[in-house]
């Protein structure tokens, strides 16, 4: 239930082990628009081979920036390729394969309550729907995961980006932090192509004028990029809370529904991948009646995974105030590159995490 990419993609890929239906509330898929679509090469394969065709741009680093220091940076290598892809397009391919592969997509229909003793789906317009499994893949605002408690306690960033037609010769993304663009979280600038980027930053509290200055005072004044055309504006809640339960009896929440968002960098669809991964297994070994516990069972890594994301920003929050502040205290340090081995993992390079905790633990002595 849910005709994102959570939705979209478990119906692709158990398509083949089951009759699979999707509900999508909106009139079509990929609607409303809310995501920026980095994505590491991992991801990207999961997607699909025809997801390659959605590509847009590729990157083998970030530049971290903090708007205290404007004349430092620190670079942030990747082993992997990270990829930005077109979402929208990406949800209309998986809808496209889904019904190639016999599943029925029905749009324009919401599901309003779930009946988790019968395993049954409530319309909106009052039908009712019996099945062996039911996977809620709603997005962030998890309502029916919430009115079946499985999720509680859920808290959010408010992201919000544009589009913007601008003459640019970027070649990678910039991360910025500082607290005039970003409490709790950070700005992003991502060249699309040398004539388009993509400028957005995320926060407890957002709107368009603080969109409007990081497009100012960062992509104008700072990056020189100047006679700028906006071209749509848009946005989306990033769940921060740890992941929520997972499963209840034949019910399974994936994505956004459950809060396997990463907690550092807000990506969701890294943990899509895993969870359909599992599910897909899981069906294959045990027929739907055992999904949940082997599915559960399958899950250890990635939520283990997140949790530890989760434990490692709290702490860099209880020790350094906030994460623009940890940023800055490593832009200032010796420490001017750093190599991520795993994208999504943020396994970092053990000669860069030596240096990292020398020049650290200088700073904090
Ligand atoms: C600003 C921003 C930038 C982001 N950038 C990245 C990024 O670069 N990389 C990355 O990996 N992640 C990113 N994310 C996160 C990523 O977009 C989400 O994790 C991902 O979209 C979650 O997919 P989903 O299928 O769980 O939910 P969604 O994509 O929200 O899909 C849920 C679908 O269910 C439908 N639906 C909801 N309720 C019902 C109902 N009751 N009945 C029927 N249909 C219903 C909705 O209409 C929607 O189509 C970003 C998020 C935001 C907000």
């Amino acid at each position: 239930m849910g005709g994102g990419i959570g939705g979209l993609l478990t119906g692709v890929k158990v398509s083949g082990l089951c009759d699979v239906d999707v509900f999508e509330e909106h009139h079509l898929v990929g609607y409303p628009k809310h995501c920026t679509g980095l994505i590491s090469g991992k991801v990207l394969n999961f997607l699909g081979c025809g997801a390659g065709e959605f590509v847009l741009n590729t990157f083998n680093n970030y530049t971290l920036t903090h708007t205290s220091i404007p004349n430092r940076e620190l670079r942030l290598k990747f082993r992997d390729t990270i990829s930005l892809v077109d979402r929208p397009n990406i949800e209309r391919y998986l809808s496209d394969v889904f019904q190639s592969r016999g599943g029925s997509l029905y749009l324009s229909l919401k599901a309003v309550a779930i009946d988790a003793s019968n395993t049954c789906l409530i319309f909106e317009d009052g039908t009712i729907r019996k099945y062996d499994l039911i996977v809620v893949a709603e997005g962030a605002k998890a309502a029916l995961t919430k009115s079946l408690g499985m999720c509680s306690n859920s808290t959010y960033l408010v992201g919000m980006q544009s589009i913007i037609r601008a003459n640019n010769d970027l070649d990678s993304p910039h991360v910025i932090f500082g607290c005039d663009i970003s409490y709790e979280f950070f700005g992003w600038v991502v060249p699309i192509d040398s004539k388009q980027v993509l400028v957005g930053l995320a926060d407890r509290y957002v709107d368009y004028p603080k969109l409007n200055y990081l497009i100012k005072s960062y992509l104008s004044r700072r990056l020189g990029i100047n006679d700028l055309v906006v071209k749509e504006v848009f946005g989306g809640l990033i769940p921060t809370s740890t992941p929520c339960r997972q499963a209840l009896r034949n019910i399974i929440g994936v994505g956004d529904a459950v809060f396997v968002t990463k907690p550092i960098s807000g990506g969701g669809i890294y943990s899509i991948t895993n969870q359909v991964r599992v599910l897909e297994e899981s069906l294959r070994r045990g027929g739907t009646d055992y999904a949940s516990k082997m599915y559960l069972r399958g899950l250890l890594n990635l939520l283990t995974t997140l949790k530890i994301q989760h434990l490692l920003r709290n702490l860099v929050i209880n020790k350094f105030g906030s994460l623009s502040n940890f940023v800055m205290k490593l832009i200032e340090s010796e420490v001017n590159e750093v190599t991520l081995l795993d994208y999504d993992k943020y396994i970092l390079n053990p000669l860069d995490l030596n240096n990292l905790l020398k020049s650290l633990r200088a700073l904090l002595t």
